[in-house]
């Protein structure tokens, strides 16, 4: 009888304790879900081989301090290879010369500030976003609103139309939406294959660099 009551209580003991650990893995994924911030933690890409497409960054008409654009620059990889396993190998510059390949970039704010234009897309080396767009929020809102029209217009440039059926997309007009489906990352990456440098070995592309 003596003996038959420990066997109870070990076994009581060993799933209250697989019950906790069971409780502590449920509380780390739902702090990993409902994070809002474009992609936090994650440090393998979801597809690969990741596709790197050089950029070049045209700051010289901003009116934002340099040191302001890094972190834009890097949320708007952080939005492209966390969900689609593209990057940016980012170049700013404070010229208007552009690239042979890739794409670029100009942020400025509009020369009327009237003006609604968040940003354009016209051809990979005619892109424009204002410095500081105006959205609307979104359930889950990217960090930096020039990182979210940033991201978007790449959107446009790497085969994407706008998608409007909910504030979280990425091709949702003037909201703080960063996310893409499954029909949008197989767009981008078959058009991102054509213009990606053709080293695919690399797993992320480096931080942005800032060249006079
Ligand atoms: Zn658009």
């Amino acid at each position: 009888m003596k003996n038959r009551r420990c066997t109870l209580v070990l076994v009581m003991m060993v799933l209250s304790i697989s019950l906790l650990m069971d409780h502590a893995h449920a509380r780390e994924n739902n702090a990993k879900k409902s994070s809002g911030a474009p992609n936090a933690g994650k440090t393998r890409a979801p597809y690969v081989p990741v596709l790197r497409i050089p950029l070049r960054v045209h700051l010289s008409m901003s009116k934002r301090p340099v040191k302001e654009w890094m972190v834009i620059l890097e949320e708007i990889n952080r939005i492209w290879w966390s969900q689609a396993g593209i990057c940016f190998e980012i170049e700013a510059v404070m010229h208007d010369t552009i690239l042979k390949d890739g794409m670029d970039i100009w942020f400025s704010p509009p020369a009327d500030e009237g003006v609604v234009l968040n940003g354009y897309f016209e051809g990979a080396h005619d892109i424009w976003v204002r410095d500081t767009p105006k959205l609307r929020s979104a359930p889950n809102p990217a960090r930096h609103r020039a990182a979210r029209t940033a991201a978007h217009e790449f959107g446009h440039g790497l085969g994407l139309n706008h998608r409007q059926d909910s504030d979280d997309n990425l091709m949702r007009s003037q909201t703080l939406g960063w996310r893409l489906n499954a029909k949008e990352v197989g767009t981008v990456r078959k058009h991102a294959a054509s213009i990606a440098l053709p080293d695919r070995k690399p797993s992320r592309c480096k931080a942005p660099i800032l060249t006079p």
